[in-house]
């Protein structure tokens, strides 16, 4: 494999230092990662700080017409990208292209929205203007799960507003986003966008930089609290996308033929690693028996396997912490519930556990309750929409959640109740670049996406006009 190198400046560089990624199915060392000293992270920041002003004057258009360059060389190199995302990554091939596809669309579509002035007042007297100003440099730091479409949200929506970026892709999963930069590298003038990897040890001075102006996180609501304590040095700006326990809530009228494979994908998707993935499914006591064994079938008929072979469809977790994490709490869920498909682990060095369904499980169970971001799904009963809701909405959680029924009003009278950024009424996951999404309570800050994402990433500046 061609080497691997940070993006400092205009300027591919080895790190200060090297770290070995691993193929989460084998297990073997895929490939070897620089990893950049702090000394390296400041020469990153300082390029960004000085690209900025000129970067910040940069019309919309040219902004674009680059970005839209950068989309192009991406999806003409769909399928190398492709083997590269799911060697470090595990998840299937068919889920790394559709990933891929979705990078390449966000930094189209994200980069043709403007944030144009707008007339706030008008009078004989006065006018009033409000205009957005970019706000400096902008850290964006991506977790191991969606390595690239999350980095083309946050690149595309810091550098169309004008701000310049330092990006820090997840440790375990550096590698297709090192090889994005040389791509973005061969568009954009130099500073305007840099790129230096960890081994988990930059984080803390990259978001306490006093010339970092935003950090914008996607990861764990632990990491995200942190974030918060090193932003407050400056009051830098924050859109934080953490952790969620969404709830499936099926209704008593849905078709559970139609609507159990949807809400099998949706949980185990990236073999459930996906802040938005169906956490837990709440059904009507009617159909409880009925639903648990169509998604036993699903589970059991899943092909768990290396992400690179044809017909695979779910592949192994990403990293030896998520593994053991999920395994452990597969072991303690024997003792709380009825595991009726799965909860085994195929022998091997990959990081491989068979989809596992539980039902007959409590509320208060730590598979419930807690972000169990693996392939273990929890099903639980009602008899009382009004029960559930509330079950539902007892979490400190409040990212997605999904409603089920045939009768879409009745869905949505239910969806208006559930405390969260988003509800989907019979699907999931449905994502447009221009559509915002961000989490409630302890599941975010701020929002992603749409021209309200786009805002983030700037300062109101209201011009007054006294005529
Ligand atoms: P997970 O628990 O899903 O592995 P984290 O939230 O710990 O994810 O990590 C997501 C990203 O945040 C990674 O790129 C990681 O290196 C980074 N990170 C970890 N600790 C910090 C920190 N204190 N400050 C900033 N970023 C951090």
């Amino acid at each position: 494999m061609e080497a691997f190198n940070l993006l400092i400046d205009g300027q591919m560089k080895p790190g200060a230092m090297t770290m070995k990624i691993t193929n989460p199915a084998t297990g073997k060392i895929l490939a070897e990662c620089p990893r950049a000293d702090e000394r390296q992270l400041n020469d990153a920041i300082a390029a960004a700080k000085r690209a900025f002003p000129a970067w910040a004057k940069t019309s919309h258009a040219a902004k674009r017409t680059m970005i839209h360059a950068i989309s192009d060389a991406l999806a003409a190199r769909l399928e190398e990208f492709a083997q590269l995302l799911t060697s470090e990554q595990g998840k299937p091939l068919h889920e790394t292209k559709k990933e891929l596809n979705g990078a390449v669309a966000i930094l189209k579509i994200l980069s043709n929205l403007e944030l144009e002035d707008k007339v706030l007042k008008d009078t004989k007297t006065e006018k009033v203007i409000r205009h957005r100003t970019p706000l400096g440099v902008v850290a964006t730091i991506t977790p191991w799960n969606v390595p690239m479409s999350l980095l083309a949200v946050k690149m595309t929506s810091a550098l169309i507003t004008g701000n310049t970026v330092v990006a820090k892709p997840a440790p375990t999963t550096p590698l297709s986003s090192l090889r994005f930069a040389e791509i973005c590298n061969a568009h954009l003038p130099a500073g305007v966008f840099n790129m230096i990897t960890d081994a988990n040890d930059l984080g803390d001075m990259l978001t306490s930089h006093p010339d970092i102006a935003k950090i914008s996180f996607t990861g764990s609501t632990a990491t995200g609290k942190k974030i918060v304590r090193s932003a407050a040095s400056s009051l830098k700006r924050l859109t934080l996308e953490l952790g969620g326990n969404d709830a499936a809530i099926v209704l008593d009228d849905a078709d559970l033929k139609t609507v159990a494979p949807k809400l099998f994908a949706g949980a185990m998707a990236n073999a459930g690693q996906i802040c938005l993935a169906i956490k837990r499914v709440y059904v009507h006591e009617s159909q409880y028996d009925e639903l648990c064994g169509e998604l036993a079938k699903l589970a059991d008929a899943t092909i768990v396997d290396d992400g690179l072979k044809q017909g695979t469809q779910m592949g192994p977790l990403q990293n030896k912490m998520q593994y053991d994490k999920v395994r452990a709490l597969i072991e303690e869920t024997r003792h709380e519930g009825n595991i009726v498909a799965g909860g085994t682990f195929p022998e091997g060095p990959g990081y491989f556990i068979r989809p596992t369904i539980v039902r007959d499980i409590d509320d208060r169970a730590r598979l419930v309750r807690e972000e169990q971001f693996g392939p273990v799904l929890p099903v639980l009963s009602y008899t009382n929409i009004d029960d559930v809701i509330e079950r539902v909405n007892d979490t400190e959680y409040g990212l997605g959640a999904t409603v089920w029924s045939a009768d879409s009003d009745r869905a949505l009278s239910v969806a208006r109740q559930i405390d969260s950024g988003t509800v989907w009424i019979n699907t999931h996951m449905m994502l447009h670049p221009d559509i915002p999404a961000g989490g409630a309570k302890e599941s975010g800050m701020g929002v992603e996406m749409g021209m309200e994402g786009l805002a983030e990433h700037t300062q109101d500046h209201i011009l007054y006009i006294v005529k």
